[in-house]
């Protein structure tokens, strides 16, 4: 058994879950609980595949949900030109660029 994933949002790791089984790896999700110091309790719950060989797959899959989206560009409205991020003004028609 391995981890794969860990988060303490359900709904990013039930995702995840979603993600491997449609794949067919088989999953269990582990809720660890924290030690709270009574403050709010908060679970971080863990994703684990039951079967070791599944990891190089199951961390593929994953890995568009770990790694931030790309935000290196935007898209001009005028004239859909992509442009890079550190642009104020469309390069190719002088467009502004979105905030
Ligand atoms: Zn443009």
């Amino acid at each position: 058994m391995r981890m794969v994933y860990t988060n303490e949002n359900a709904v990013l790791v039930n995702h995840a879950k979603n993600i491997l089984e449609n794949e067919g790896i088989s999953t269990f999700v582990k809720n660890e609980q924290a030690a709270t110091g009574g403050h709010v309790n908060f679970a971080l719950m863990e994703l684990w595949i039951t079967i070791d060989e599944d990891v190089q797959q199951a961390n593929d899959l994953l890995a568009s949900l770990t790694s931030a989206p790309t935000d290196k560009e935007w898209q001009c409205s005028n004239c859909e030109e992509k442009n890079d991020i550190s642009f104020d003004i469309c390069w190719k028609c002088s467009n502004e660029a979105p905030d």
